[in-house]
C-alpha cells in the first residue's frame, strides 16, 4: 500500500463491477447472455425448485409474466435476489461451455498476490449473487483465481449503500471497520462505508465519465485509477 493511512488495512474488501472488472464485461457481455438464454433456460430447467421459486418471487402470476418481468429487470438493472439467483444459475452453463471468461483488469492479481504477501485477507461485496461470484473468480481471464479471497458478501447482507451492511461485514469478518479498506467506483457506496467507519478508496477506471457523473458533487474519498496506485 502505497498511501500511509492504507497499511493499517488488514482487510480489503472490493466491489467488482467498475473496480476490478470492465463495466463493458458485466453490461455488454454477461447481461445480453442472460436475457437471451432466460426464455430456454426456465424451460430446460422447469422442474428445479430454485427456478419455480425465483418465477414466483417476481410476482407474476404466469411463468410468461414473470418472463418479462425478468427480461424487464435486466434492461432496467433491476438488483433483485431473484434474478441475480437466475443469472447465476445461466451464467454458470455459459462459462462452463467457455462462451466468455470473467474479465480482470491487468493489476488485479498482481496487487492480490501483493496484498496477500503482506498478510491483508481479499473479500468481494457484489450485487451479484455470492454463486455469480463463485463462477466470475472460476472462470477469470486468468484463470481460477478464488484461492486469493477469503469471503464473499452480495445482497443478502442488505444494500450496497447502507452503512448498515457494512458493520455486518465487519462483524462477519471479525475485523474492526477501521482495518477495513473498501475499494468500490461507486461514490454513494463508499459514503456508507465511510460511515461504518472503513478506510475508502474510489476508483475511477474511466475519468471522463466520472468526471461527468461527479459535476456539482463533493467527494470525500481518496481517488485513484487502479489497484497499484493504492
Ligand atoms: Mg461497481
Amino acid at each position: 500500500m502505497k498511501t500511509p493511512e492504507f497499511k493499517a488495512a488488514r482487510f480489503v474488501l472490493m466491489d467488482i463491477e467498475g473496480t476490478i472488472s470492465e463495466l463493458f464485461f458485466v453490461r455488454q457481455v454477461l447481461f445480453p447472455y442472460s436475457a437471451e438464454r432466460l426464455r430456454t433456460y426456465v424451460s430446460q430447467h422447469y422442474n428445479n425448485p430454485t427456478v419455480r421459486d425465483c418465477l414466483r418471487q417476481t410476482g407474476a402470476t404466469t411463468d410468461e409474466a414473470a418472463i418479462q418481468t425478468l427480461l424487464n429487470w435486466i434492461k432496467q438493472d433491476v438488483k433483485h435476489p431473484a434474478l441475480k439467483t437466475l443469472q447465476g444459475l445461466i451464467w454458470r452453463e455459459g462459462y462452463e461451455a467457455d462462451a466468455f471468461r470473467a474479465h480482470l483488469y491487468d493489476d488485479v492479481l498482481p496487487m492480490w498476490r501483493e496484498w496477500r504477501t503482506e498478510g491483508r485477507e481479499l473479500g468481494i461485496y457484489s450485487s451479484g449473487s455470492k454463486a455469480a461470484q463463485d463462477l466470475f473468480f472460476r472462470y477469470s481471464v486468468e484463470g481460477d483465481v478464488r484461492e486469493y479471497l477469503s469471503s464473499h458478501f452480495d445482497l443478502s447482507t442488505g444494500s450496497k449503500r447502507d452503512s448498515e451492511s457494512y458493520r455486518e461485514i465487519a462483524a462477519e469478518t471479525g475485523y474492526d471497520p477501521s482495518e477495513i479498506l473498501f475499494v468500490s467506483d461507486v461514490v454513494e457506496e463508499l459514503d456508507a462505508a465511510q460511515s461504518a467507519g472503513y478506510m475508502t478508496a474510489l476508483i475511477v477506471r474511466n475519468p471522463a465519465i466520472f468526471e461527468n457523473d461527479r459535476a456539482g458533487r463533493s467527494c470525500k474519498h481518496h481517488v485513484f485509477s487502479s489497484l497499484d496506485e493504492l
